[in-house]
């Protein structure tokens, strides 16, 4: 893989996708970067800046047309295409009871979380097979433990992961695709000014961390940078869990 890499991203524009763009912005790369939301697009493009190096498009993974669209745009703007990272998700675990759980919420999730992942892999492969390039799939810890009333997020994620390893088999060896797991990823402060929150968390949040405090972006974009660059040149199939720890510590109820 080439230096600097061009790298398409969905979901860039607020949350863990802004804190990716900004990471890989920083470091020299061209960032193509997708998102539904207009106004957070409007105002991440003045956040980032280094407008010679960034595509900002609205897009909507579930659309199979936009995705293809969007990615022809990115290999017509910088001239190939090195990384995919499909991060764009509906991220609000909660759906409720399951017996009052509807198709449509189910749905909703699914199309997001996962066929969206599907929709970029598959219109990316031939470019990233032309440059032996990576992808990187946002999975999470709750692909593998879950709090009640969470079946929509926990499945897509769950084939987020599967998805994940039969990518990796199929599109091997000129592609590598790998899945980052985040824990408790404070995204609070990096959403649009309209919606953005004060962040403050308590000490029994930082506690239940190993590493002593909650996740930021620049967390998972550090992994994923890492995933996409040939220093990962043996790593594919994998989920890799970004969560300071959490998911290792035996909780027993006092
Ligand atoms: P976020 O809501 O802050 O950001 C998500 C971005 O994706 C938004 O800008 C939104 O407009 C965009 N988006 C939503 N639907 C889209 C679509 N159909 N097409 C294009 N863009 C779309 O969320 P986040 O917390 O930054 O989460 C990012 C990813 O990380 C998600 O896949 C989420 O499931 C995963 N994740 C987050 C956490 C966490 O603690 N924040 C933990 C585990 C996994």
């Amino acid at each position: 893989m080439s230096e600097p890499r061009v790298v398409y991203l969905t979901g860039g524009a607020q949350g863990i996708g802004l804190g990716i763009a900004e990471h890989l912005l920083a470091r020299g790369d061209c960032v193509a970067l997708t998102d539904i939301d207009d106004a957070a697009l409007a105002e991440c493009r003045e956040r980032l800046g280094h407008a010679e190096r960034l595509l900002a498009m609205v897009s909507d993974v579930r659309d199979e047309a936009r995705v293809a669209e969007s990615l022809e745009a990115t290999v017509a703007r910088f001239g190939r295409l090195d990384g995919v990272i499909h991060n764009a998700g509906l991220a609000d675990p909660f759906q409720g009871l399951v017996e009052s759980l509807d198709l449509a919420t189910w749905q909703a999730y699914l199309d997001t979380n996962l066929t969206g992942a599907m929709l970029c892999a598959k219109h990316a492969v031939p470019h990233l097979r032309a440059s032996h390039g990576a992808m990187v799939l946002m999975a999470s810890t709750r692909a593998l433990q879950s709090e009640p009333d969470t079946e929509a997020y926990a499945a897509s994620k769950g084939s987020v992961v599967a998805l994940t390893h039969a990518l990796a088999v199929s599109l091997g060896p000129e592609i590598r695709v790998n899945a980052i797991s985040p824990g408790w990823i404070e995204v609070g402060d990096w959403q649009k000014a309209a919606h953005r929150a004060p962040v403050e968390h308590r000490e029994i949040d930082r506690d239940q961390h190993p590493v002593g405090r909650v996740g930021r972006p620049e967390d998972i974009a550090a992994m994923a940078a890492f995933l996409l660059s040939d220093q990962a040149g043996f790593i594919t199939g994998q989920n890799l869990v970004v969560d300071g720890g959490m998911t290792r510590r035996m909780i027993y109820a006092e």
